[in-house]
């Protein structure tokens, strides 16, 4: 693998600094609420930018690709961080993720129910969020606002996967633009949370990446997925 792109852990514990100022100060615009957690997005980075990042104290990291994370998470079993699978999962690899991550992603009632399978078969419940599209035609990810209560409802069916909020991938456009995208989300979830379901707990809203984590926060990100501007460009 080619890690050229990986900054040496000086340059890495540095970018963190810096990430952690701005979130701080994103916090402080934003006002009370929880402190969101930091996750850094380590896909196609090698071992040692997680090493490195996790001993600049990073608990946090995000995969997105299902082998990509099986390989990282088997070799860091003994002492794993918190991992994020954030990537499209098919059925088929659902097992590599199940009871090792926190999924961000279920966005169909059938990758649900894979996960569930998985799941009861090993006796653990997992916890996920639901993807939602908010209008993006350019993305195909995420349920569409239409088809998220009924999503939600499924999750009655699920003993062994409980939803514990809502992620976002805003389509590509200036940051006004996606402040509003954040804006909506977040008041879906109050507006779903209120509802109540069985099986759902709205307590995360994932949203905001390297160019709008900030924004994400003042709108209310409890979880941001930050990349590029932790561990640099991406090696390929
Ligand atoms: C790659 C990725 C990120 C991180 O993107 P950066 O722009 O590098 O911060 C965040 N979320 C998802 C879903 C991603 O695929």
């Amino acid at each position: 693998m080619n890690s050229a792109a990986t900054p040496a852990a000086a340059d890495l514990a540095d970018n963190l600094a810096r990430i952690r100022e701005r979130v701080a100060a994103a916090v402080a615009r934003r006002g009370p609420g929880p402190a969101p957690r930091l996750i850094g997005v380590s896909k196609r980075h090698p071992l040692a930018a997680i090493t490195e990042a996790r001993a600049a104290g990073l608990e946090d990291f995000g995969e997105n690709y299902a082998q990509e994370f099986r390989d990282k998470a088997a070799a860091l079993e003994n002492d794993p961080p918190r991992w994020h699978f954030i990537g499209a999962l098919q059925r088929n690899k659902v097992k590599y993720v199940v009871g090792k991550a926190l999924i961000h992603t279920v966005d169909t009632r059938s990758i649900l129910d894979a996960i569930e399978a998985r799941a009861a078969r090993e006796e653990l419940l997992q916890e996920v969020l639901v993807e939602v599209n908010l209008g993006g035609e350019s993305h195909k990810a995420g349920v569409s606002e239409a088809e998220l209560p009924a999503l939600l409802d499924r999750f009655a069916a699920t003993p062994h996967v409980r939803c514990v909020g809502l992620m976002l991938i805003p389509p590509p456009a200036p940051p006004e633009v996606t402040r509003g995208v954040f804006a909506r989300l977040s008041a879906l979830r109050g507006q779903l949370a209120e509802e109540g379901r069985p099986g759902v707990d709205l307590e995360h809203l994932s949203m905001g990446m390297s160019s709008d984590f900030e924004v994400a926060i003042e709108e209310g990100a409890t979880l941001v997925r930050v990349g590029t501007a932790i561990f640099g460009p991406r090696p390929y």
